[in-house]
């Protein structure tokens, strides 16, 4: 299989300067969802259906530019970068696979268990590095730790229908070799900007439902970042 050069690559990404965001589609499912039944529930499907509007837009830029990622199931070299989200974000993941099917919940917990006694050392290492610091996605990198909802056998994320924004908006469309010979290679693309609309409209539903549940917490949830990692753990202890 050939793969297309840097320049064109590059000369293709220019073309997003010609692209519209349909940000009222992000609006639209802010407001859908905000007529669900139960708080909690419109908050997880703003969720989930903001970061599907994320992948929708996604592939729309794609066509825009007339390129594919060459990203496939079974690799995985992005998943031991560090994953940074707020707890709002953490407590939609957990609610999700808290609501999964009894096997699979108890599997991906079993999991988690055995990963933060196996990975302990690793963990701490990773989940202390300062987030700010310019050098933490080499240092993160270097210490190989997989993501804890990364299933090391199969290279496939064990809650892939709940995996967060920069799990969705990291891409290659180049050769896949870079991944694999680069800790954090040059050549990959981040669609960090699809993150204003989504997270701005998370907000919007996470403030009207912070006002019934008071399980969320409205703004500490969404200004609180930390590690995935992190994350999971706290929920993994308080579970035991
Ligand atoms: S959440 Fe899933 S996709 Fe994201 S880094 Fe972890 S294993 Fe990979």
């Amino acid at each position: 299989m050939s793969y297309k050069p840097l320049e064109e690559v590059k000369q293709r990404l220019e073309r997003l300067g010609t692209y519209e965001l349909n940000e009222e589609k992000f609006v639209e499912v802010a407001e859908c969802v905000l007529k669900e039944e139960e708080p909690i529930d419109r908050l997880i499907e703003g969720y989930h259906q903001l970061l599907d509007e994320v992948s929708n837009e996604m592939k729309q830029m794609d066509g825009h530019m007339g390129m594919t990622p060459t990203c496939q199931m079974g690799c995985a070299f992005c998943c031991y970068f560090p994953i940074i989200i707020t707890r709002l974000e953490a407590k939609m993941i957990i609610r999700s696979i808290e609501s999964m099917n009894e096997k699979r919940r108890q599997s991906i917990k079993a999991h988690l268990k055995e990963y933060f006694e196996v990975n302990k050392g690793n963990v701490e290492y990773c989940t202390t590095l300062d987030f700010q610091n310019e050098d933490v996605k080499l240092d993160y990198m270097k210490a190989q730790l997989p993501c804890p909802l990364l299933n090391t056998e199969t290279n496939t994320c064990m809650a892939y229908e709940s995996r967060p924004l920069p799990c969705r908006t990291y891409v290659n469309y180049m050769d896949p070799k870079f991944c694999e010979d680069h800790l954090v290679p040059e050549e990959t693309v981040s669609f960090e900007f699809l993150y204003e609309d989504y997270m701005g409209n998370l907000n919007e539903i996470a403030q009207e439902v912070a006002h019934e549940d008071e399980t969320v917490k409205y703004p500490e949830d969404l200004f609180e970042y930390n590690y995935l990692p992190a994350f999971l753990k706290e929920w993994i202890q308080r579970e035991e």
